[in-house]
C-alpha cells in the first residue's frame, strides 16, 4: 500500500494528546494502523508529550518542536503495533463494526451508494463507512468543520487530488468539492465530520435529516 496523502502535524499532536472527538481519534487511529509513517510521528509527539508532563523534560515555549523532537531522538519510542485486520477493515475498526466487511449494516443511499454510521460515545463528530460504486459521485457538499475521509477499499478524485487505499484527506471549512469514485473497484471510505454537512442541492439537502451526513 503506497499512501500518498498523510495526517497532518496539528491532528497527530491534537490525538496524542487527547484532545479529539471519539469520531476524529477513530479515523486516525485507523489511517496510523495503516500507515508506517504517520504511526512514528504519533510516536513522537507521544514520547514529546510524555516527556513535557512527566519530567518537564522539554516545554513547547522554549524552543521549536524540532528541537524538542531532537532532544527526545535518544529516547526508545513507542509505536503502537498494527493489530490483526479483518479483510480490509483495519484492527481499530473492527470493534465498532462488530467484525469485517460482511458484517457492516449498510443502508441505501441511492444509486447504488450505501452507508453505515458507527455508534461514538460522544457527539463531536459523526463517523460512517461509505460504499460508492465505481464512477459514481458523493453529493458536492462544503463543510461547517473538519471532515477526515479515509479509503479502505479503491480509490476516489476530487477537485484537489486522487486518494487511494490509506490515504486521508483533511477537508475543512473552504473546500467544496465533488468526489467520484474510480471507475471499477468500489470505493469503501471511513468519514468523520464535525458538523453535518451543507448540500448545495436541493434533495440532498431535505435527505440529510433523514440519513443523518
Ligand atoms: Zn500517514
Ligand atoms: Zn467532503
Amino acid at each position: 500500500m503506497t499512501i500518498r496523502h498523510h495526517l497532518s502535524d496539528q491532528l497527530l499532536m491534537a490525538y496524542s494528546a487527547g484532545d479529539l472527538p471519539e469520531g476524529f481519534a477513530l479515523v486516525i487511529a485507523t489511517h496510523l494502523s495503516l500507515c508506517d509513517e504517520c504511526r512514528a510521528r504519533a510516536g513522537a509527539f507521544d514520547a514529546v508529550g510524555g516527556a513535557v508532563v512527566e519530567d518537564g523534560f522539554c516545554s513547547m515555549s522554549d524552543g521549536s518542536l524540532e528541537a524538542c523532537l531532537s532532544r527526545i531522538d535518544g529516547l526508545s519510542q513507542i509505536t503502537p503495533r498494527p493489530r490483526q485486520a479483518k479483510g480490509i477493515i483495519p484492527a481499530p475498526l473492527v470493534d465498532y463494526i462488530g467484525g469485517g466487511l460482511a458484517d457492516v449494516k449498510w443502508r441505501p443511499l441511492g444509486f447504488g451508494a450505501k452507508q453505515a454510521i458507527l455508534r461514538m460515545s460522544d457527539r463531536g463528530a459523526s463517523v460512517r463507512l461509505l460504499s460508492i460504486p465505481g464512477g459514481s459521485a458523493m453529493p458536492e457538499h462544503s463543510h461547517r468543520g473538519t471532515e477526515l475521509t479515509l479509503v479502505l477499499q479503491g480509490a476516489f478524485r476530487d477537485e484537489t487530488d486522487r486518494f487511494g487505499p490509506g490515504d486521508i484527506e483533511v477537508a475543512d471549512d473552504n473546500l467544496e468539492h465533488t468526489p467520484v469514485a474510480e471507475e471499477g473497484q468500489t470505493c469503501i471510505c471511513l468519514a468523520a465530520t464535525e458538523a453535518p454537512l451543507r448540500f448545495n442541492r436541493l434533495i440532498p439537502r431535505l435527505a440529510q435529516p433523514f440519513f443523518r451526513i
